[in-house]
């Protein structure tokens, strides 16, 4: 895809973080965005800020655990805009908690948020895309999708679960020229751990100094729009520790192992 304008861009997670830079590095581009997240106040601020017509943003509030919604959320987008060019799988939750101390609810909202949510949306956008015989999903995994440590041990799992889903769609899909770009990030700026959760699944509250000194979110979303423009599988974005661990993982496991094990969060 070389040229974003007038392609109808859904992105989930858009009142904050990576997703609200996204919205307005696709809305440069000229793009029209549908927004989802749960806080519509905030979504109608991210709206205001792409200062794109009213007409070419639907604001689409939803908590995406709630999978019956997916198929209806759908239906108001193609009745909007008539279809979908990109899916951006964004929305997600990370976790600051030890295996032994976390609730199973914990876990399972988690799954909920972070990988099941991607597969009921992207049951109902597919059938669509099908039809064109055109699409493109953008699906936000993480180093932690190829590496697990320590207090990530639900997140590390569900990031783990999108990558093996997405590598299917994206063998299944290219008979019909739907393609899936997996973004793996290290440590981006955003307040992704004021909002993990905890053991009992309460908000963690507190700013990772790695996450405060991590790249600036409007610097990432520029990189995962590039790697769209270039039809790219996968991308690693992420100071060289974060990466260096995603390669340290595949050649050389056991040192990565030894690595992890030694990193004990603050
Ligand atoms: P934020 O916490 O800033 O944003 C998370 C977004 O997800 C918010 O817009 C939030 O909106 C939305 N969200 C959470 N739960 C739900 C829900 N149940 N239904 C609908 N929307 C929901 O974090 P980031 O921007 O950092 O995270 C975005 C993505 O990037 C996530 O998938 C994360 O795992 C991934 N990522 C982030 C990294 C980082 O270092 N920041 C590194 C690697 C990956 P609302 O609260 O309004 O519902």
């Amino acid at each position: 895809m070389t040229n974003f304008k007038d392609k109808v861009v859904w992105i989930t997670g858009a009142s904050s973080g990576i997703g609200e830079a996204l919205a307005m590095a696709f809305a440069k581009e000229g793009a029209k965005l549908v927004l989802t997240a749960r806080r519509r106040g905030e979504l109608e601020r991210v709206k205001r800020e792409t200062t794109l017509p009213d007409m070419d943003v639907l604001i689409l509030p939803l908590d995406v655990t709630q999978f019956d919604q997916a198929k209806p959320a759908t239906e108001r987008v193609i009745a909007h805009f008539g279809h979908i060019d990109i899916m951006v799988h964004n929305a997600g939750v990370s976790q600051r908690s030890y295996i032994n101390d976390t609730d199973l609810e914990v876990y399972q909202n988690l799954m909920n948020v972070d990988f099941f949510s991607t597969v009921a949306l992207t049951k109902a956008v597919l059938p669509h895309m099908i039809a064109r015989q055109s699409g493109h999903f953008i699906v936000m995994s993480s180093v932690a999708g190829k590496v697990g440590t320590i207090m990530r041990s639900g997140y590390n799992a569900a990031k783990h679960a999108l990558q093996g889903f997405y590598d299917s769609l994206r063998a299944e899909g290219y008979p019909h020229n739907i393609k899936v770009t997996t973004i793996c990030p290290g440590y981006i700026r955003t307040n992704i751990s004021l909002n993990a959760l905890n053991a009992s699944g309460d908000k963690f509250g507190k700013m990772d100094s790695n996450q405060a000194k991590g790249i600036p979110a409007d610097v990432c979303a520029v990189k995962i729009l590039d790697a769209v423009r270039r039809d790219k599988k996968e991308i690693y974005i992420g100071g060289f520790k974060e990466v260096a661990a995603i390669y340290l993982k595949r050649f050389f496991p056991n040192l990565l192992f030894d690595q992890v094990r030694k990193n004990i969060p603050e």
